[in-house]
């Protein structure tokens, strides 16, 4: 093998990455890393792809887009209350530009996040993209999961709905800067948030990745609950509405995806959460979900993203 491969691996990945983490024993570099855990914890871990022309437009700044990947991947982390501690990253670049600017978002979020780059791989083939594996640690049986709303629970929610959905729209119309684009571009991972809730005795939550009404019905489903959502309640809805008016406001709010917002359930004595989060709704019996505007059902054109929707 060339030895250029190994150079570019450490000119744009390793000697980038800022972060070794207190309880990694082999770190990155060897076959693989090896690592231990503190008394009383678990590992927690998540992998994500993320493809460019299928996540990312093929005009969108790579070095943003590897940046974003990372931070979807933690945004799995912090869904389940997670400390995050280690990434594995591997790379398929069609050029040593392409690699240079993937690895230089891929370690401007590691090192933002204090996350170790513990290896990864790199391949050269005619296409961009990243697959990015995180793992985290938390006290053992307090992770938070997507089967433990029960009913009579409070819904919330912590973030904002369908901004980036809107940013991405304006992007593939030709706008390349504002507001909206910025909720595309710079995802960040909620997951100081996302402790704080599990210290806070939350046990029922997820990332808002696919849109609010799709990962709703995730914890509907998982839980065997009917998650009833208000859509008035939502943080963002005042400002969506005057921008779009209701009916399509409604329609980006539920159904954009990668906010990645945390949506979460709570028995409703549950203390602390107002200041983190908004209560849009309530956990009732039956299965799945449903959105209320003003005491209406809500019909979704589309509930969110499916990558083998035809
Ligand atoms: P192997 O052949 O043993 O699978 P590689 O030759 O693919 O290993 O990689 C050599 C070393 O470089 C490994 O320690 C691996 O973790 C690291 N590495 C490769 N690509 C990356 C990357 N994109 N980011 C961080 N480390 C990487
Ligand atoms: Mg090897």
């Amino acid at each position: 093998m060339p030895a250029s491969e190994f150079s570019l691996i450490e000119q744009c990945f390793v000697s980038k990455a800022r972060y070794q983490h207190k309880h990694t024993m082999i770190t990155n570099g060897d076959d693989a890393s090896v690592h231990n855990l503190p008394s009383n914890h678990e590992l927690v871990v998540s992998t994500d792809t993320a493809v460019q022309g299928v996540h990312w437009p093929h005009d969108f700044p790579l070095e943003k887009a590897a940046d974003r990947a990372v931070c979807a991947a933690l945004s799995d982390l912090a869904a389940m209350g997670a400390e995050a501690c280690w990434a594995w990253v591997s790379v398929v670049a069609e050029s040593t530009e392409a690699l240079q600017s993937m690895g230089q978002g891929v370690t401007d979020a590691l090192n933002r996040y204090e996350v170790e780059l513990s290896g990864g791989d790199t391949v050269h083939a005619p296409l961009n993209s990243l697959n990015i594996t995180v793992a985290g640690i938390l006290e053992k049986g307090t992770a938070m999961q997507r089967n433990k709303a029960n009913i009579g629970d409070k819904v919330w929610f912590l973030g904002q709905a369908g901004l980036s959905a809107l940013g991405l729209q304006q992007w593939l119309n030709g706008q390349k800067g504002g507001e909206f684009i910025s909720h595309f571009s710079d995802v960040i991972p909620k997951i100081q948030q996302g402790r704080a809730l599990r210290v806070l005795g939350v046990r029922c939550c997820i990332d808002v990745s696919d849109g609010i009404f799709q990962d709703a019905n995730h914890i509907g489903k998982d839980s065997n609950i009917l998650m009833e959502l208000d859509v008035e309640k939502f943080p963002n809805w005042q400002s969506l509405s005057q921008e779009l008016g209701a009916k399509k406001a409604m329609q980006v709010m539920l159904s954009g995806g990668e906010d990645y917002g945390l949506l979460f359930t709570a028995p409703a004595h549950t203390k602390g959460l107002n200041e983190l989060a908004t209560w849009v709704g309530v956990c009732l019996q039956g299965s799945g979900v449903k959105a209320q505007y003003k005491g209406e059902d809500v019909q979704l054109v589309k509930s969110g993203y499916d990558h083998f929707a035809v």
